[in-house]
């Protein structure tokens, strides 16, 4: 019997990577984060003093990049480039600020879900990102799109930066996050959209646990 995968999608700070690491947990799943692969690239790129306005020089470096996702037994996930460990570094906000910018190219993003695809391959993921149930997963048997309003998700990334030692301006992170999404959202190839078939959960107001529970709840048939 194929296995199930569980794509997830939506704008920044919506609660993704939190959810879908609880419910690959929950269900036994392998959580894939390919924003951490986008911001993986970013981070190389800025380490090597590449032009990001430069596609064809971006695009070549997608191509002879090693990026790996480590899962620990507690369900964490270490990212590596090149074997370098660099879990941390892909959320310094240097890398947020221009990632959208390494994404919307046509050729990193081919790379991007040539791998995705590979990690995905035997089937039993929770995938998450902007084009997972439109473009990378498009036949997943279930799709979400998370989404809150554009404050609750600065103030969501706000702790969550601060949990990992940044001192961040709020302000600073509406204006980013605002503009993150709107790159995400026009950009030609694989923009954010809705897929048709996607369940739609507004996460602003609801636990972490409230969303996992009703995910879960929606894939094992115990939704009320
Ligand atoms: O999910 P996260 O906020 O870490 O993603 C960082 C960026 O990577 C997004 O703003 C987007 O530009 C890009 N991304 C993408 N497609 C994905 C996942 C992330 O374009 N599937």
């Amino acid at each position: 019997m194929e296995k199930l995968n569980i794509a997830i999608d939506g704008p920044a700070g919506a609660g993704k990577s939190t959810v879908a690491r609880k419910v690959a947990v929950e269900l036994g799943l392998t959580y894939i984060d390919t924003g951490a692969m986008y911001r993986a690239l970013t981070w190389k790129a800025l380490e090597q003093g590449i032009d990001l306005n430069d596609e064809v020089s971006v695009g070549k470096l997608a191509y002879s990049t090693k990026i790996r996702l480590i899962r620990s037994l507690e369900g964490s996930l270490r990212v590596e480039c090149d074997g370098l460990d660099i879990t941390d570094k892909i959320r310094e906000p240097a890398v947020s600020g221009v990632v959208s910018t390494v994404a919307a190219y046509p050729a990193v993003r081919k790379r991007m879900v040539e791998m995705q695809l590979a990690m995905a391959a035997r089937g039993g993921v929770i995938m998450d990102g902007r084009d997972i149930g439109t473009q990378v997963l498009p036949h997943a048997k279930f799709k979400f799109f998370l989404t809150a309003s554009l404050a609750e998700r600065a103030r969501r990334r706000w702790l969550e930066l601060v949990s990992l030692g940044f001192n961040p301006d709020l302000q600073e992170l509406v204006a980013q996050i605002s503009a993150r999404d709107k790159q995400d959202e026009n950009r030609e190839t694989a923009p954010l959209t809705v897929a048709p078939d996607a369940a739609v959960i507004d996460t602003g107001g609801l636990s972490v646990d409230e969303v996992v529970n009703k995910i879960v709840g929606l894939v094992t048939g115990n939704s009320e």
